[in-house]
Parts: C-alpha cells; sequence; structure tokens
C-alpha cells in the first residue's frame, strides 16, 4: 500500500475573531489551513484552532452554525484543538461570574477580561510545557490582550504555563489546549508547531 503523505490540514474557525493571522500563521509554516464556518469545512481537518476575538459572538455563532457538536466529535475523534483567548473561554467547562459553557472540552473554569483596564495588552515571555521536542518546556514569546485567567484547572486538565505572580495562562488535557494569550501575532511559531505535530500523530 502507498505511503499516504501525512501532511494535516488545520481547521481555523473563522465566525469571527483574528482567524486570519492563525492561517497566515500555518502557510508560514507549510501547512494548509481551512477557514471553518460550516460543519461541512470541519470534514477531513486533522486539527483545530479556535481564534482570539469576542467570545460572546462566537459563541452565538456557533450555535446559529450548528458547530458544536461537530467540533465536540473532532475532539473525540482525538484531533487537536488549539484556543487562543477568546477560544480557550470556548473550551472551558465552566465560565465565572455566569456565562453558561460552549463547548466544555478542557476541565479548567475561567475568567474573562481578568487582567482588568490598565493591563488590557501586555507581552512577556512564559515557560511552557511540553511544546518542546520530546514534551520538553520551552520559553515563548505570548502577547496577552483582554485575556482571560485560568482560576481553577480540574482533575482532567492541567496547568503548563503561569505568569511570574502565580496565575494559570495555559492549561491542557490530552490535546485539548487553551491558552489565554495570542502567539500569532508575534511571530511566536512554537504553539502552532505543537499543534500541527499532533495533528500529524492524530492522522496515524
Ligand atoms: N475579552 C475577550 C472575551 O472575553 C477575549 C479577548 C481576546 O480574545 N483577545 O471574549
Amino acid at each position: 500500500m502507498a505511503k499516504r503523505h501525512s501532511r494535516p490540514i488545520i481547521g481555523v474557525l473563522a465566525v469571527q475573531g483574528d482567524f486570519a493571522e492563525h492561517l497566515h500563521m500555518l502557510e508560514s509554516l507549510g501547512v494548509e489551513g481551512r477557514e471553518v464556518r460550516l460543519p461541512t469545512d470541519l470534514v477531513g481537518v486533522a486539527g483545530l484552532i479556535l481564534p482570539g476575538g469576542e467570545s460572546t459572538a462566537m459563541r452565538r455563532l456557533l450555535h446559529r452554525w450548528d458547530l458544536i457538536s461537530p467540533i465536540k466529535s473532532l475532539a473525540k475523534r482525538g484531533a487537536p484543538i488549539l484556543g487562543t483567548c477568546a477560544g480557550a473561554i470556548l473550551l472551558a467547562t465552566k465560565i465565572a461570574d455566569g456565562d453558561a459553557p460552549v463547548l466544555s472540552l478542557l476541565d479548567v473554569e475561567v475568567r474573562r477580561n481578568a487582567f482588568g483596564r490598565q493591563l488590557e495588552s501586555f507581552e512577556t515571555s512564559l515557560i511552557m510545557e511540553g511544546l518542546g521536542s520530546e514534551g520538553r518546556s520551552r520559553t515563548i514569546h505570548a502577547v496577552f490582550i483582554r485575556a482571560p485567567e485560568i482560576l481553577k484547572v480540574g482533575p482532567s486538565a492541567r496547568a503548563v504555563a503561569t505568569l511570574d505572580d502565580g496565575r494559570i495562562v495555559a492549561a491542557r488535557q490530552g490535546r485539548i489546549l487553551g491558552i489565554a494569550f495570542h502567539p500569532e501575532i508575534t511571530g511566536e511559531t512554537g504553539v502552532h508547531r505543537w499543534l500541527i505535530s499532533e495533528a500529524t500523530a492524530a492522522l496515524g
């Protein structure tokens, strides 16, 4: 049997937010990205990015376009999913202060806009577990824009990056990764490389 050329197609949820930057990043890494707006766009996709943006708008559109259950099925099949900022809010099992969870794929509680007005936007370096080769830690450059904080990590997930003050800004559950920051606008390629390698592994 001919060897399968396992170059994965990565979907990028393109209902709202900064999906174009993620597609650009994938292109610069030599990987095909695909805008996802309809359930059929998910067919043949080996991994998915939920970008930053406005989680309330994204939540509405995910429901309206019947994307919730196909995204959950994709996760169940073992495809990696990366949620950045608003995307991490969509992944969480709990959202503080009342909002209902959306996808409930990552066992964390998040608080939206947790860094307040003064710090609406800031940049820092972070050590992130599991991104380097053979699962080693890697220092990455992170930009926070009206970012959420991960308040609690449940038993199914684990914290993989914290700020110097101990606040959790990234958590992982198997191949589901939620990060409070934006790697796609700084030229930081580590997180996308992780997603691509997980998607390649998931293809088998
Ligand atoms: N503050 C936004 C929200 O709560 C997230 C901001 C972002 O994705 N950069 O949805």
